[in-house]
């Protein structure tokens, strides 16, 4: 996605990351709502949750060469996403002290950007409402 500003921003195109592996990038917003406020993206440009698509049951059952052509399954990215998060919270030092982790789906959710993304907030007593 050539007009995506965190397709931009994950392949290093732009900006700076905080994190990143072969499958996700992990960097600091922009406008940020906590002392630690870091986004964790896929790599591939999926546009929320709704957008994901998970195997009915069991694990993959793609050839490595299905693999080499389309890339891997979207369950493996929730997997290095949630794998990054802990990562990320290290990174920031949050980890003992907690975090929250939100992700906007949709209109009702206000999503701005068209490309899923995990909020990681921290840095302070979040209270216990979410919104
Ligand atoms: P959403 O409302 O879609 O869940 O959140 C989008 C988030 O992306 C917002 O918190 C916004 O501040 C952040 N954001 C939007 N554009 C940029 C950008 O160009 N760079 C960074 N680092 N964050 C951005
Ligand atoms: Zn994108």
């Amino acid at each position: 996605m050539e007009d995506c500003i965190f397709c931009k921003i994950a392949s290093g195109e732009i900006g700076s990351l905080v994190y990143e592996n072969e499958f996700v990038a992990a960097f600091d917003d922009l406008n940020p709502q906590a002392p630690v406020h870091t986004l964790i993206v896929p790599k591939k440009h999926i546009e929320n949750i709704e957008d994901l698509h998970f195997h009915s049951e069991g694990e993959c059952h793609h050839h490595d060469e299905e693999h080499e052509q389309h890339g891997p399954c979207d369950g493996k990215y929730i997997k290095e996403i949630f794998k990054a998060i802990k990562e990320v919270a290290k990174i920031k030092g949050v980890s003992e002290s907690g975090y929250r982790i939100i992700s906007n789906c949709g209109k009702d959710a206000g999503q701005t950007v068209m490309h899923l993304h995990f909020h990681l907030l921290a840095g302070k007593e979040l209270g216990e409402k979410i919104i």
